[in-house]
């Protein structure tokens, strides 16, 4: 039986109502989830640190990017108190200039961003059922799954597009700062949109009732546009897509100057190539991740990836785009080492979530896994060992999560490390990526573990016992 994307379990299994596959949701279970489902605690600071976020982040990227693109990756500041108009007017200068939302950014981004709605709406794609949500009385909510479909479509329209000269990969780069600005404004519009579209509808859910936190964190746990769920949708199909033709421009810019791409470009290429690949090709295992089933749609979310993530992560494909190759250069042992860590810990972040996700969709009663490419060895775990937690729910104690509570975070910020580290030290404005990475790893642990401890008490201590470590075997 399924209305609006919401499917209720049939009245006639024996699993209707409480359960999920062969796992039953307790009474107390259900107790901790209507608790998680009520604002009780300001996370990120409250009010002023959220304000400090949403109006910092800006200009913090506006600073990176004026660093990389004028100054040769050097962090500028004003030199005494005299100097500080003369500075704030330069910067403002440099977005002026190279930073407006000028109409090609407009188009640009617009085209990029309905097309991926477009094909998003009418591509068909693998069905999944989400976990059961709490707040809509456990009912699962049914996921399109297209996102491989919209990527491989995506490549041959760029490919297209690029080969006929209708549209030059290269000018990507070239209009970085426009597009950031626009991305930017799409971040605030939609926030704004969609928040008070939530609040008229009142489908808001663990609302504080303060205008700028709860902008910030969001209203609504599940917005749904047609057949598109929109978080999954913003999450997979802009950031990464982005950062990824990005880097392509990157690599067509110095094919054009340098008559060849360096492996440092390259290498760029394949790490993002793999992340928006392996988001797309896992998609139907997002539904089990958090941020489905906890986070809202709020500005931390969507800011972040319309304009967050496409415009901060690949700072050093930025600097490669535009500096001579002496640069950066490294040995061949250099070469071998960064290749071999890149693929190590993409390896180690693609079978741990896998392993999760297809553990936890075992227990819904899904046996037969969607097959994509690549596949990995070891993605499930064949006979896991897990905890019986008294809320109904099952935690899993083996495959890569038998030795840490995050190898899955580990094994990304290893990724983003090198996403900074091809750069050498030529400029460490590309190490932004990682530095800003392990404190939202961090901080996004203390609060998945805090709400961990609500949901499960004592068997979260006890499963903490037998999974010792929260990221490092043996050191942390
Ligand atoms: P996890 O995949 O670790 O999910 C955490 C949830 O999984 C917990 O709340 C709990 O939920 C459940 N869980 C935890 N341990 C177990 C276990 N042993 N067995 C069964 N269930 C368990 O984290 P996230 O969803 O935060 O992250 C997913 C990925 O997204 C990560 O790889 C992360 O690095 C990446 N990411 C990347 C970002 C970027 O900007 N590059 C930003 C944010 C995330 P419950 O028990 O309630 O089901």
């Amino acid at each position: 039986m399924e209305t609006n994307g919401l499917r209720q379990r049939s009245p006639t299994s024996k699993n209707y109502g409480s359960t999920n596959g062969n796992v039953v949701i307790t009474e107390a279970g259900r107790a901790a989830d209507k608790r998680l489902d009520q604002h009780e605690t300001f996370e990120f600071g409250g009010p002023w640190g959220v304000a400090a976020i949403i109006t910092g982040f800006p200009v913090l990227m506006y600073y990176l990017w004026i660093c990389l693109w004028f100054y040769d990756g050097k962090l500028v500041y004003p030199t005494s108190v005299d100097d500080i108009q003369p500075f704030l007017l330069k910067m403002w200068g440099h977005i002026q200039k190279d930073a407006s939302p000028n109409l090609y950014a407009w188009e640009v981004y617009s085209g990029f961003f309905f097309f991926q709605l477009f094909i998003a709406w009418v591509l068909p794609g693998f069905k999944q059922e989400g976990l059961p949500v709490p707040s809509l009385g456990y009912k699962t909510l049914m996921y399109n799954c297209n996102a491989l479909q919209c990527w491989y479509t995506t490549i041959v329209v760029s490919f297209v597009l690029h080969w006929t000269g209708v549209f030059r990969l290269t000018q990507i780069i070239d209009n970085y700062g426009h597009l950031m600005t626009v991305g930017m404004i799409y971040g605030f519009g939609v926030s704004f949109i969609t928040y008070f579209h939530a609040v008229a509808t009142k489908t808001t859910i663990r609302m504080s009732g303060n205008f700028v936190y709860d902008f910030f964190m969001g209203a609504a746990l599940n917005p749904r546009l047609g057949p598109v769920d929109l978080k999954m949708w913003a999450e997979v199909r802009i950031p990464w897509v982005i950062v990824f033709y990005l880097a392509v421009s990157g690599a067509c810019k110095q094919y054009d100057t340098l008559g060849y791409v360096t492996p440092n470009m390259l290498f760029m290429c394949l790490a993002t190539g793999l992340y928006i690949n392996a988001c797309a090709k896992g998609e139907e295992c997002i539904p089990q991740t958090w941020d489905m089933y906890h986070e809202k749609w709020g500005f931390m979310v969507i800011f972040w990836n319309f304009a967050g993530v496409p415009f901060s992560y690949v700072y050093s494909v930025v600097y490669m785009a535009s500096h001579d190759p002496s640069a950066y250069r490294f040995s061949t042992l250099g070469y071998v080492v960064i290749y071999t860590t890149l693929l190590t810990a993409y390896y180690i972040w693609d079978t741990s979530m896998a392993q999760k996700s297809h553990f936890k969709m075992q227990t819904q009663g899904v046996l037969n896994f969607r097959r994509t490419f690549p596949q990995l060895p070891w993605h499930t775990v064949e006979n896991p060992t897990f905890i019986q937690t008294a809320h109904g729910n099952r935690l899993l104690t083996s495959g890569w999560w038998r030795y840490s509570r995050k190898p899955n975070y580990v094994a990304d910020f290893t990724m983003s490390f090198t996403w900074g580290a091809i750069i050498g030290t030529a400029t460490f404005i590309p190490y932004f990526y990682p530095v800003f990475f392990i404190t939202v790893l961090v901080h996004r642990c203390s609060r998945d573990f805090e709400r961990c401890a609500i949901k499960y008490g004592k068997d979260w201590e006890r499963y903490c016992e037998v999974v010792k470590y929260k990221f490092i075997p043996g050191i942390y």
